[in-house]
């Protein structure tokens, strides 16, 4: 794999403030595959002192000018997409046809996205005996995590250029070499120098630098509940723009009239894609008690298809994590139906699809991201009890409704305290907003309303 050894800022690949290298590691055999800096709080300053050079510019850009330049961004991740997939799938881990789908496919889809909304986009509108003019925030401080390295920055960078606002990124330390292709990406789209720049480092230094600096008008980060906390506190305190998108414990409701079996294949592979390591999975399936043994049964048999064809989880770090949680549903008291903490496999950070039947709503597993192959069924007895088991954790990312008719499965995920609902299997939409409602974060991503988050307003009288 390829790896640079500087960080691309200002247009240029400069070598790092200091010479402190991060291991990538390939999480199905566990070697090395490459080094990237560890940049510092010097290299921040670095960078966003790029971005805030670059900043009036790029603000000035006509929106359709910047949307021919993220035209230009879309159409190179599209020549180079079989470098992303192989990519991400030698720091990731994940299957390469999923890579190829996923983690290339989407972003592709976000990027074209961008670049029509910065066409069409009204930037000025009329109010009244006002004129309101939406501007770029200015210089944004973008943080992302490893699990969909390049949708993560691409959800992030795309609307912020379309918005006119230049960027700092700080990508995860397990997969920075997405990113640097992400970096090399801009630059072959020749958007102008410092409008994106890149920091590879760790987050408790390079990460916290960037959210804490006083000239970042605006900070992006999509992580755990714990992080975004921290980083909600130091915006707040400094009066700054603030965007998080966090952790997630979804459910996927299975009303007596679905189809049983198509909701639960449908869920467990929700589950199992990308090993469990999405935000916005369905990790707890609420089924009636009248339909629970066949649930169960049809759970177990489709996690049991799904074996070996699943990649490993990210690190060694991320196993222990999942496989803790599984001692703990079987502590707990919850039937382990399918899997659990044992490693498939003696080489790489496996973990065997994984399902528990008889969770209680209380228990840890039914409660706390987990962000593994981990799938909790748990029993409702009527409508009520099932809308409150939905409800009843800190999230509210997302979930899954299924019933005979989509009127009645509507109705039910109306009551539901979340940012997003499948509806009996309702397809990935690009361009429908994306976050949380509770501690699943603040504000939202995708689409126009993505876009909003990076605009601010100026109204003339007249
Ligand atoms: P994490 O919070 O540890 O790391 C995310 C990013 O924050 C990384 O780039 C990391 O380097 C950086 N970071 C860590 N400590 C920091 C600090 N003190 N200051 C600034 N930056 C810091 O999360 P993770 O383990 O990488 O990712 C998994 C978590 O992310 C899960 O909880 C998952 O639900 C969440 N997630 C949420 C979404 C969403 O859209 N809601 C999407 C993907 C992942």
């Amino acid at each position: 794999m390829k790896a640079h050894h500087g960080m691309y800022i200002g247009g240029e690949w400069r070598l790092a403030a200091g010479a402190d290298t991060i291991e990538v590691v390939n999480p199905v055999d566990e070697q090395v595959i490459g080094r990237v800096p560890a940049g510092t709080a010097a290299d921040v300053g670095h960078a966003v002192r790029a971005a805030r050079a670059a900043l009036p510019g790029w603000a000035a850009t006509p929106p359709t000018e910047r949307a021919a330049k993220l035209a230009a961004l879309r159409d190179v991740l599209v020549a180079r997409k079989d470098e992303i997939a192989e990519t991400v799938t030698a720091e990731l881990g994940s299957p390469l046809p999923f890579s190829q789908a996923v983690h290339a496919g989407v972003p592709i889809l976000v990027a074209g996205s961008y670049a029509e909304l910065a066409a069409t986009y009204a930037f000025e509108e009329k109010v009244g005996n006002s004129t309101v003019y939406h501007e770029p925030v200015g210089v944004v401080g973008a943080i992302t995590p490893w699990n969909y390295p390049l949708h993560q920055i691409v959800a992030k960078a795309a609307p912020a250029l379309a918005a006119g606002c230049t960027v700092v990124l700080k990508p995860a330390e397990d997969t920075p070499l997405t990113a640097q292709l992400f970096a090399e990406a801009v630059a072959e789209a020749d958007l102008p120098a410092g409008v994106f720049n890149l920091v590879t480092g760790l987050g408790p230094v390079a990460g916290q630098a960037l959210a804490e600096h006083p000239d970042v008008d605006l900070v992006s980060f999509t992580g755990s509940t714990a992080v975004g906390r921290r980083i909600g506190a130091t915006a707040g305190a400094a009066v700054k723009r603030v965007a998080l998108e966090l952790g997630g414990k979804s459910a996927n409701v299975i009303l007596p009239s679905a189809d049983l079996a198509k909701a639960v294949n449908v869920g467990v592979a929700n589950v199992m894609s990308n090993s469990g390591q999405t935000c916005s999975a369905w990790t707890r399936m609420l089924v009636h008690t009248s339909q629970y043994e066949e649930a169960v049964g049809l759970a177990a048999a489709a996690a049991t298809k799904y074996g070996d064809r699943i990649g490993p989880v990210v690190s060694a770090k991320q196993r222990s994590r999942v496989r803790s949680y599984i001692e703990k549903g079987v502590a707990e008291g919850a039937r382990l139906v399918v899997g659990g903490p044992e490693s498939p496999r003696e080489q790489g950070y496996f973990i065997s699809p994984t399902v528990f039947a008889d969770v209680t709503p209380d228990m840890t597993i039914a409660q706390e991201e987990i962000f593994g192959p981990v799938l909790s069924i748990i029993r409702y007895e009527d409508e009520e009890e099932a809308v409150r088991i939905a409800n009843g954790t800190v999230y509210g990312l997302a979930g899954a409704v299924w019933a005979a008719e989509e009127a009645e499965a509507v109705a039910f995920a109306r009551r539901l305290d979340t940012g997003q609902v499948d509806i009996n299997g309702g397809r990935f939409n690009p361009l429908a907003p994306f976050g949380g409602y509770k501690q699943s974060g603040v504000g939202r991503e995708l689409g126009s309303h993505g876009l909003t988050e990076y605009l601010q307003t100026k109204s003339f009288q007249f």
